[in-house]
């Protein structure tokens, strides 16, 4: 390749130099989210079911708002977590407050009345279930075990940990975080992304950010390269097609040949994405990809698998 033909490499200054890691902004991470679901769901086959889940976001956006105090890691823990390259809130073992219990009961009453009828059945369900039965959801959320028995009450559950967790991250700030030697699991509380985005930060554009699908914190990942296994070799794009042969150029699939998953990326210089919308909005564009014989590397909380 001639000099004159690469892409020059300009020099970032270090006071433009682009944040490795963003916490989630926990004024506007659910009510932006919202937002999404209901722009996505005008003239969309699964409107009805967008539209409810704009509901969640704006329930989690007002659980998130009024959320207490919570008992987060002190300067020690963060420094036994940062000198051993650790999360500070590990998805499956930090104690988690009770507290998310009640914001549980918060979202689950707040979306009673726009719910279907198998919607609201499952809410009821779950409202009857003893607190060791719902800690009981919340493990399988966390350890992503989101198959079996009363899998379509696992949505609520995780909706409610979201809450919790982005609200701890938000609170406890990046400052103090490290990137991790895994480059494909959160900073933050070690969960999966369920997407990546594209943006631009500062004046530094095409930037690659993972998102985490429990704490929405962001972490940068160079592009062209596999989330999952870390490869550049054989990663390749896949995106849906309207009528008229018209690409969606605001999410697309990243497949990966060498470890045969997959996950979205979505391109905030496009279109005002979020990476949970985006990504529930283009099922269509999942089957596609399933059916080639991939499988997803992370999750996307807010849907029952098979559901
Ligand atoms: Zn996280
Ligand atoms: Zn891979």
């Amino acid at each position: 390749m001639s000099a004159s033909s690469q892409t020059p490499v300009i020099p970032i200054k270090s006071s433009s130099e682009p944040p490795h890691i963003i916490a989630p902004d926990a004024a506007s991470v659910f009510s932006r989210r919202a937002a999404r679901f209901e722009q996505l769901a005008d003239g969309h086959s699964l409107g009805d079911w967008l539209r409810f889940l704009g509901a969640i976001s704006r329930a989690q956006h007002a659980a998130l708002q009024s959320l207490p105090a919570l008992d987060l890691p002190d300067s020690a823990q963060m420094k036994f977590a940062r000198e051993h390259r650790m999360p500070p809130l590990p998805a499956q073992s930090w104690p988690r407050p009770v507290i998310w219990r009640e914001v549980l009961r918060a979202i689950a009453t707040a979306i009673e009345p726009v719910a279907a009828e198998p919607a609201r059945k499952d809410l009821a369900r779950l409202k009857a279930f003893d607190a060791e039965a719902v800690e009981a959801l919340a493990e399988r959320v966390l350890h992503t075990e989101l198959y079996g028995d009363e899998a379509a009450l696992l949505p609520y559950v995780a909706a409610a940990l979201q809450v919790l967790w982005t609200g701890a991250a938000a609170r406890l700030g990046v400052a103090e975080i490290v990137a991790l030697d895994v480059p494909g699991v959160c900073p933050c509380c070690g969960f999966l992304p369920v997407a990546s985005v594209i943006r631009t930060v500062g004046e530094v554009s095409n930037l690659r950010y993972l998102h985490c699908a429990l704490c929405n914190t962001e972490w940068n990942l160079v592009r062209l390269k596999c989330s999952a296994c870390d490869v550049t070799d054989g990663v390749t794009y896949c995106a849906l097609q309207d009528e008229s042969g018209k690409e969606n150029d605001a999410i697309r699939a990243e497949t990966c040949e060498s470890c045969k998953s997959y996950l979205k990326i979505a391109y905030a210089e496009k279109a005002a994405v979020d990476p949970v919308a985006d990504d529930l909005a283009t099922l269509a564009l999942e089957i596609l990809v399933d059916e080639a014989g991939y499988s997803r590397s992370g999750p996307n909380l807010l849907l029952v698998p098979g559901g």
